[in-house]
């Protein structure tokens, strides 16, 4: 579903991204984990179109992008198409109900029918614990349930990949079980995620590969059992020491 091979981004001649390789079969999940400023979100952004690498080719879901050549807005949106992202700040619109969070997407820019939306998304919410709250809005909802909701929102878009930036760091930390276990769940389902977290023994129980980043390098990548119980790079080695 993902072969991503030399990402290469700057931002003001600063190389945050500097030649990553990822890929990722269907039903697999990875979790990209490094130090704050690694490029993880950068990363994460590039797979779906919300940022432009400066070299390198993505595949996503069948989009083939080499980012040596000029990247159109409708090779960005083809490629948002295959993917939906799960932000760490829900970034729900705050003037919509849940339901509407849930429904504006696969109504209004992949243009399916309503009343089938709404049916599908009402499915989702009862899914997640969040069908009575169908009309409320963000505000009246925990961190936990709005995260649900973003979680939600990103299914109804129906995409090939789920992505994952750090979906429970701005969470209270009584909140954080509620949303890995749905996060969880999904992977058990056997959907195709990559999953930015700082939760290692979350990152340990889920993933199929572990992505180690440092200065926007993959310093290390393996099964978890093995990067984090015998980690080959000195440098994982300190992270995870760090983190545990
Ligand atoms: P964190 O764990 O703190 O979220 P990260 O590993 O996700 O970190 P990124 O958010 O990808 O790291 O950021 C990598 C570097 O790129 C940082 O130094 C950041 O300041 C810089 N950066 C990211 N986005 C931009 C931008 N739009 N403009 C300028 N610099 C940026």
């Amino acid at each position: 579903v993902l072969t991503a091979r030399g990402i290469t981004k700057s931002f003001d001649g600063q190389r945050v991204l500097d030649g990553i390789d990822l890929d990722l079969e269907r039903g697999r999940v990875l979790t990209l984990i490094g130090p704050s400023g690694s490029g993880k979100t950068t990363m994460l952004r590039s797979l779906n179109g919300l940022e432009v690498p400066d070299a390198g080719t993505l595949e996503v879901g069948g989009v083939r992008v080499d980012f040596a050549g000029p990247v159109t807005q409708r090779t960005r949106d083809t490629l948002r198409d295959r993917s939906a992202m799960v932000f760490q700040h829900y970034n729900l619109f705050p003037h919509r109900t849940v339901l509407q969070n849930v429904t504006e997407g696969p109504v209004l820019v992949q243009r399916r029918p309503r009343a089938e939306v709404e049916v599908e998304a009402e499915a989702l919410l009862d899914r997640v614990g969040l069908r009575e709250k169908r009309d409320s809005y963000p505000f009246e909802l925990s961190g936990g349930q709005q995260q649900r909701v973003g979680i939600v929102r990103a299914l109804a878009l129906r995409p090939q990949l789920l992505l994952f930036d750090e979906p429970t760091s701005a969470l209270d930390p009584e909140l954080v079980g509620e949303v890995l276990a749905v996060i969880k769940e999904l992977a058990d389902e056997g959907w195709t995620m990559v999953v930015v977290t700082h939760e290692l023994s979350f990152a340990r129980q889920v993933a199929d590969e572990v992505v180690f980043l440092d200065g926007g390098r993959v310093i290390e990548r393996g099964a978890p059992a093995q990067l984090f119980g015998a980690p080959r790079q000195e440098r994982t080695k300190r992270f995870i020491e760090r983190l545990t």
